[in-house]
């Protein structure tokens, strides 16, 4: 009982695990064996539902016999539609109140992108639409808002969306449109309001009445990276993208005010009972749904790299390392949680905090040849638990 109030006590901070296939091209030309006798083969699986393994024993080389749980784990064959069934129960959340955080957490190619959004039309960073059944969690997750709010009295919720790409701890609005309407990223920043709630003023957020709409706006968000002049250099592994979802809905809060009584100022029955009579409020509540692609979590070795790739380097590191530190601080219960420490926190702040509920998706690449950045990963798994 002591440890099953420990875990409630923790918060909502949920891990998943999800180990990706091994791919044809972790085999493509020039690398199945590459000059320091690294080839590719399976190390990391999903021992049972809750458990990973990293099993690795070469000749020559340390060996390797670990597990790590989590809430969940995914093997390779697990689909799209496995992982989303276990995140739908956040929705229902979501439309009770809750403000919701969905993030993916990996190395470069290790699934993230694919997992949050599906496969991706390579030229441009579009997500495609075509296969219903390859759709990730930031589709399947509005599709199923969408399908929640249709349930209710009609017009009682509504729909906003934002798009930001966090880069070398800065905030791009991806939706902000020009003078003349086209889309344009702006740079914005993240402040904390007087109620204590991290806010990015001026950001953009475009009503959407349905799925596609979404799918159109989102997409057209994406494209935009490739063109803004800060952000063409800065290829998806190295930013962070997150999408946000304001659901508002209008409540009626009901409370008890006293009735006035004229006629009673003359009586001397002073102990008649109070009447009461109820007055409606409508007020507006507001729950957030953030989704997060993160920058890739390879450990790039600051040496030999310089300039503008060294910069872009020790801001990812940064702003992981301060997730991590976030994501520990929660844990522990610590009182004093740094949000405040990276442009990333402070944005992601009031969705991973408080009584929000928090799902991690680790992204895992089996091959032995990226084994340094899956133990890395799970690590940062097994401290956020
Ligand atoms: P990341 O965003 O972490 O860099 P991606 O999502 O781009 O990685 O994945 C790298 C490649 O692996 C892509 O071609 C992607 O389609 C493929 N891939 C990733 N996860 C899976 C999976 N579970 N099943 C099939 N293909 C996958
Ligand atoms: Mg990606």
């Amino acid at each position: 009982a002591l440890h099953n109030s420990l875990v409630e006590l923790r918060g909502n901070i949920r891990v998943h695990c999800r180990i990706r296939p091994l791919l044809p091209f972790d085999n493509a030309a020039g690398h199945s064996i590459s000059q320091d006798g690294n080839f590719s083969e399976k190390v990391v699986y999903a021992a049972d539902d809750e458990t990973v393994l990293v099993k690795c024993s070469r000749p020559g080389h340390a060996s390797i016999n670990k597990t790590f749980q989590f809430e969940r784990v995914y093997n390779a064959s697990e689909s799209q539609d496995t992982v989303f069934a276990d995140v739908a129960p956040l929705l229902t959340s979501l439309l009770d109140g809750y403000n919701v955080c969905i993030m993916a957490y990996g190395q470069t190619g290790s699934g993230k992108t694919y997992t949050m959004l599906g496969p991706q039309l390579e030229e441009n960073f579009a997500f495609s639409i075509e296969d219903e059944s390859e759709l990730g969690i930031i589709p399947r997750a509005t599709q199923e808002v969408f399908r929640l709010i249709s349930e209710k009295p009609p017009g009682s919720y509504w729909v906003e969306v934002s798009v930001v790409e966090v880069y070398n701890n800065e905030i791009f609005d991806l939706l902000a449109k020009d003078s003349c309407g086209k889309l344009f990223g702006v740079k914005r920043d993240v402040i904390t309001t007087r109620e204590g709630k991290s806010d990015v003023p001026l950001l953009t957020y475009e009503t959407v009445e349905n799925a596609s709409e979404f799918f159109h706006l989102v997409n057209k968000g994406l494209q935009l990276r490739v063109r803004h002049p800060t952000l063409v250099h800065a290829h998806s592994s190295r930013s962070h993208l997150v999408v946000t979802l304001t659901i508002t809905t209008v409540v009626s809060c009901t409370f008890p005010q006293k009735i006035k009584d004229n006629k009673s100022t003359s009586s001397s029955r002073a102990s008649s009972p109070v009447q009461l009579e109820a007055t409606e409020k409508m007020k507006q509540v507001k729950t957030r749904l953030q989704l997060v692609d993160l920058a890739g979590s390879e450990c790039v070795g600051m040496s030999g790299v310089t300039g503008a790739a060294l910069r872009e380097t020790s801001f990812i590191n940064r702003s992981l390392s301060a997730l991590a530190d976030v994501l520990g601080a929660i844990a522990e219960q610590r009182p004093h949680i740094p949000y405040r420490n990276s442009k990333l926190t402070h944005l992601l702040q009031d969705s991973v905090g408080g009584d929000a509920k928090l799902l991690v998706m680790l992204c895992i690449s089996p091959d032995q040849r990226y084994l340094t950045e899956s133990m890395q990963s799970l690590g940062f798994g097994t401290r956020a638990r």
